[in-house]
């Protein structure tokens, strides 16, 4: 018989983890194992807020794919996906199709706008490296356009809705941003606003609340303002409409509301939740046994029956899960159930300042920040070893 093809769309958390561990774990013409990616370079999401807030540069959140994979074992394609086709086993990119008898899908997530109007053609959003750039010369340009129209103060305005981890920690980073941006543009700070927008009663929903408060009280000190139990209601090129109807003029929307599935995985005929697949305890879409869903693109309930956030430690564990049950299905061995094991969250508040909760305790303040870099640490040496993180690492 001829040798499985795997084809892995994606090479996000779940997307990498698998290949590194199948790469590992074949014996030599066992599979034939191809990865797809839109761009040469894996994306680190997770250390994106700094370069779109412009405290750190775009590279450091961004590896070489040929750095991380061994393409004597593993053929990388660069394209884009353009359409899954379950029913002919096939994946169509934009300048080629492959087929394949396992199909993984890692193709993260897409910003959720619920429909609000306005916000998809408004609004920006943290998704890449290609996102964050833009966000980051946004900012800049707006105080280079203040100099000239010194009136118009809504340029200095910076709408942030949604106070979730991903805002927080972006508003966390912009307000140590602002006062840089100050002196380089000869700005008086306090003409500076940072508006978070949160519809929840509270910021975080669903975190510890003395953590969260410890993480208001940091970020209203850094000239923060918040406002909770507010929604967003539209966006235009002029602001947000927000509650019962009141304008926040701003000429900087950052969308942090919310996370879907991609749209591809609709489009090829999965039942979906806003975008995400029910998967079975293998990770498996429900009546396809050859494909594999990871990380944002599933959806996995906790023994409450509640959803799982989507996390790249989700993501992660998965990855590892699915390449040991693509090896045991190739050889005819019982497959493992995937079982997420939550090691915690921490969250970063800028420079020095953090929230989390990890080993069943609570940190805030240094040491919070400092887990959070043990953690980027760590993810750098999964994927890369000790090279990773001596090159990288020290800009973490
Ligand atoms: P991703 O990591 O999003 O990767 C998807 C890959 O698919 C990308 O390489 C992309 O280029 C590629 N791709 C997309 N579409 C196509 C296409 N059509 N064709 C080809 N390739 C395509 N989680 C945590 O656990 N801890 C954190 O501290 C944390 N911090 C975060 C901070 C920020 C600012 C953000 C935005 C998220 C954070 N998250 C964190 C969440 C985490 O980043 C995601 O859950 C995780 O990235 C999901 O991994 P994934 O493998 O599903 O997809
Ligand atoms: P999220 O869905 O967790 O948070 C979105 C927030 O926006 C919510 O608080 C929601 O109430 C609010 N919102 C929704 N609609 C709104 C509206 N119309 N107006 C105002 N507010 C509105 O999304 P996220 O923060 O991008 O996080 C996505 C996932 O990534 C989560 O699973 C999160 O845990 C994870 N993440 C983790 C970390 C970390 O661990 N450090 C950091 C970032 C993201």
């Amino acid at each position: 018989s001829s040798i499985p093809k795997i084809v892995i769309l994606g090479a996000g958390y779940g997307g990498v983890l698998t290949s590194l561990r199948l790469q590992k774990e074949l014996n030599y013409n066992e599979a034939d194992v191809t990865l797809v990616n839109k761009h040469d370079y894996h994306y680190i999401t997770t250390h994106l807020h700094m370069p779109a807030a412009g405290t750190d540069h775009p590279e450091n959140a961004r590896v070489n794919i040929s750095k991380l994979i061994d393409e004597f074992k593993i053929d990388f394609v660069k394209s884009t996906v353009v359409q899954i086709r379950p029913q002919d086993r096939k994946v169509i990119l934009e300048d080629g199709t492959l087929s394949y008898d396992y199909l993984i899908v890692g193709l993260g997530g897409e910003s959720e706008t619920f429909g609000i109007p306005g916000l998809a053609e408004h609004a920006m959003s943290i998704r890449s490296i290609n996102s964050v750039r833009l966000i980051r010369e946004h900012i800049e340009y707006q105080f280079a356009r203040f100099k000239r129209e010194p009136h118009r103060t809504d340029y200095l305005t910076f709408v942030v809705g949604g106070a979730g981890f991903t805002g927080i920690e972006f508003i966390g980073e912009l307000a140590d941003r602002i006062p840089e941006l100050c002196k380089q543009f000869d700005v008086d700070p306090q003409l500076v606003k940072i508006i978070n927008i949160e519809a929840a009663p509270t910021a975080l929903p669903g975190f510890d609340p003395e953590l969260v408060e410890y993480a208001m009280n940091v970020l209203q000190k850094k000239g923060v303002t918040f406002r909770i139990g507010t929604a967003i209601k539209e966006c235009s090129p002029d602001g947000v409409i927000v509650g019962e109807g009141e304008e926040i003029k701003s000429q900087t929307v950052i969308w942090t509301g919310g996370v879907r599935g991609n749209r591809l995985i609709e489009e090829a005929g999965f039942e979906t939740m806003r975008g995400r697949v029910k998967v079975d305890e293998f990770l498996r879409a429900p009546g396809h046994d050859n494909i594999f869903i990871l990380g944002d693109n599933s959806l996995l309930f906790n023994e409450q029956g509640r959803p799982y956030p989507p996390t790249a430690q989700m993501a992660m564990q998965q990855g590892v899960n699915c390449a040991h049950n693509l090896v045991a299905s190739i050889r005819n061995q019982p497959l493992k159930k995937f079982a997420f094991s939550n090691k915690g969250t921490v969250a970063s508040l800028g420079k020095g300042e953090a929230i989390g909760i990890a080993f069943g305790r609570k940190y805030k303040g240094r040491v919070a920040a400092w887990l959070k870099k043990a953690i980027d640490i760590r993810y750098l040496f999964i994927i890369g070893g000790i090279p990773l993180v001596l090159r990288k690492g020290k800009f973490l």
